[in-house]
């Protein structure tokens, strides 16, 4: 699939369209979801082109996969809910109900999560 720059999140990080903010660097960007679904719920996104997770592993450098996966921790830390644990989902493609095309992963939790149902 090929990387639509006219999606929300590219206009995120264009500046076009604001966002609450968590956490920024060089490589990645983490705001509040607009329709939270837990008390905690925040996005991260690389600041790449890459549609989802399968692009994203694919055709990122190390430099980005490092900088994202260590991203996930820092703004579990910021949220206050490293301790006490958080969920992290990304869909990915169609089959997943993936809504926005810029890979991303969901950070949730400030509460008990639930088993995950299938
Ligand atoms: P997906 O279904 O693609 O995994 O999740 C996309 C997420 O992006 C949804 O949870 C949705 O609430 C969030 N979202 C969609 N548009 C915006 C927006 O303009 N700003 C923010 N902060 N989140 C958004």
């Amino acid at each position: 699939m090929a990387y639509d720059s006219n999606n929300i999140f590219a206009k995120i990080l264009r500046g076009e369209i604001p966002c609450d903010k968590i956490y920024e660097d060089e490589h990645v960007l983490a705001f509040n979801d607009i329709r939270p679904q837990a008390k905690a719920h925040a996005l991260v996104i690389p600041k790449g082109p890459y549609v989802c997770s399968q692009d994203f592993a694919e055709k990122a450098s190390d430099a980005e996969i490092g900088a994202f996966t260590r991203a996930v921790a820092k703004v579990a830390k910021q949220l206050g809910i490293a301790e006490s644990g958080y969920r992290v989902i990304s869909n990915s493609g169609p089959n997943s109900h993936q809504e926005v095309p810029h890979y991303h992963v969901h950070i949730l939790g400030g509460q008990p999560m639930g088993k995950m149902v299938h």
